[in-house]
Formats: structure tokens, sequence, C-alpha cells
């Protein structure tokens, strides 16, 4: 089954078109272009559409399958108010891309897509249940049960990034205070990240944090702490310490302890990770302490492409 994969993130629009072995042999990208009108993202996702099927014949291709930031009406194919495409609204895509491309069309969010991709290709494949984290801008999940998504009641869940950990923390893009993602989003933790950095006057990147913060991102603090940075590691530290709190609360919740961690600034490596076990350990009930795993995701930035192909399986 040949199929095409599409991956709309709020800055870039990733697509492939996969084999009947589920393989990429092509690839293409364009820029969201989420600051215009709708009709402008939807025509960059036309144009990579339409480069990958100058690769095939259009009538093998069996299916399209997107990943959207945000809620989806999954019967109808809707995408509703995607909080990084402002534009948007309401938008019937399936029945937009299909009609026009003759090409059946199935959409899921984003994060979901990223969880589906590691079930079936990545660091989830031997694994029936597990939730599937995405940290980026945003902060995503993806429940697997028995080897698939878990949309809850109307298509909705795996929103981990607004499970509150401090009830007077930061204030939230949701309106919430002290959810996850108020400390975990890449411009939160960022946010928080500055003062420390510009506190510490020793530190590799205090230069940077004074002259020109907005460059920092978390890739450079797991730079600096693989050099010894010590600012830097403490922050990356908390930072997972953070994310631990709301991985022990959903694995008591859902009884499922595999928590695959993927996306940007799951790529800070170490840190991190010894945060997340340490805070997620302590807090978990002890029924799952020994069972609970906490592993990078596998795939990277193919991880959405591919879930987003397998839809159509
Ligand atoms: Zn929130």
């Amino acid at each position: 089954m040949i199929t095409i994969g599409i991956d709309i993130g709020g800055s870039s629009i990733k697509a492939a078109l996969t084999d009947a072995g589920q393989r990429i042999v092509a690839r293409t990208r364009r820029p969201t272009m989420a600051e215009y009108e709708r009709e402008r993202t939807i025509s960059q996702i036309d144009e990579c559409i339409g480069e990958l099927l100058a690769h095939v014949e259009a009538r093998d291709v069996e299916g399209i399958g997107v990943g959207v930031p945000g809620a989806i009406d999954l019967e109808n194919g809707v995408v509703y108010y995607p909080p990084n495409l402002p534009g948007w609204g309401e938008v019937p895509l399936a029945d937009i891309l299909s009609r026009k491309w003759d090409i059946p069309v199935r959409l899921d969010n984003d994060a979901n897509c990223a969880a589906l991709g590691e079930a079936h290709f990545g660091a989830g494949r031997q694994r029936e249940h597990f939730v599937g984290l995405t940290l980026g801008t945003g902060v995503g999940a993806g429940i697997i049960i028995g080897g698939r998504i878990y949309h809850g009641q109307r298509g909705f869940a795996g929103e981990f990034g607004h499970i509150t950990i401090n009830s007077d923390g930061p204030l939230c893009n949701c309106g919430n205070h002290g959810c996850v993602e108020a400390y975990v989003g890449i411009h939160y933790m960022m946010r928080e990240a500055i003062p420390l950095l510009r506190a510490d006057m020793n530190g590799l990147l205090y230069q940077r944090a004074i002259a020109n913060p907005e460059s920092l991102m978390p890739v450079d603090l797991s730079e600096a702490a693989q050099q010894g940075d010590t600012t830097s590691r403490d922050i990356l530290r908390d930072t997972g310490k953070r994310l631990g709190i709301a991985i022990a609360s959903a694995a008591n919740l859902l009884d499922i302890t595999t928590f695959l961690i993927g996306g940007g600034i799951a790529a800070a490596g170490d840190p991190l990770f010894e945060g997340i076990i340490e805070s997620a350990i302590a807090r978990v009930l002890k029924v799952h302490r020994d069972s609970l795993t906490i592993l990078p995701a596998e795939l990277g930035n193919d991880a959405g492409m591919l879930g987003a192909a397998s839809l159509m399986l």
C-alpha cells in the first residue's frame, strides 16, 4: 500500500511518500506560513502532495494521512481551532484535500500520529501499551492502548501538557496556571532559564544569555551541560523533574508504565532523563515502581509523518 503521510507543525509541513513496506521513498517540506490566512497553509500542503505524487501514479496512492496540531473530529475529518494555526477555526481539511486529489484522507492529532509512528516503527514496536510524549512548543501525548491510539470519548484524549503540576504556577496558553506545558514547553522553559543563566557569570551560556537571549534553545543547554556547565545541567534536570511529576500521575491513572519521550527538548539527553526518572520513581505508586520505563523516542522528526501515513493501514 502506497501512502502519503503529512505532519503539519506550527513552522513547517513535512510530508513523505511511503511504499508497501511503509518505508519512506520520498520526502519534502514547506514552511507552514501560519501567519497568513489558512488558504495559504493549505496550498503549502497541496504543494507537498503534488511534489510527492510526481514519483508515482496518483491512482496507486491509497490514502493520505495528516497529523494536525489541534483537536480533530475524527469521523468527519474536521480540524478545530488549532492553537498554532491561528487563522484556521473549524476546517473540513479531509474533505478539502480528498476532493482536490481524489484520494481518501484521514486526519489525527499530531502527537497521536507521532506515538503511532513509534508504535509501528520506533521505540514502541514491541509494546502494547505506552504513552508517547512530544516535547516542543507544546507538550502533547499519544496514548497507545493495545497497539491503538486511545482517543477518549470525543477524540480529545492525551492533553498531557495541561495536567496541572502546581496550582499557583505560571500562566499557560490554555488559561490555567501551572500546567506541565507552562514549565516544559520550549518558550516557557527558556523564559525561566534565561535569568538563571544570567546569574551564573562563570557559566558557558552567560554571554549569550546577556547579549542574545532569544537565540538560546534547549539544545544549547544540553550542549553546555555536556561540556560540564552545571547551571544548564540543573535547568534540564529540573525540567525533567517537573515532567516526572505528571508522568507519575499518568502512570497511576492509566496503569501504563512505559513513556517514550520525543520532540525537540527530548534531545537534551541525560540530565533531562535523570530528572524525569528521579521524580517519577519517587512519586509513582509502589506497585508501578519496578516496571516504570522511560525511554527516548527513536524516530525523531519522522515519527509524525510515518504515523500519519499509517493512519491509512
Ligand atoms: Zn495549560
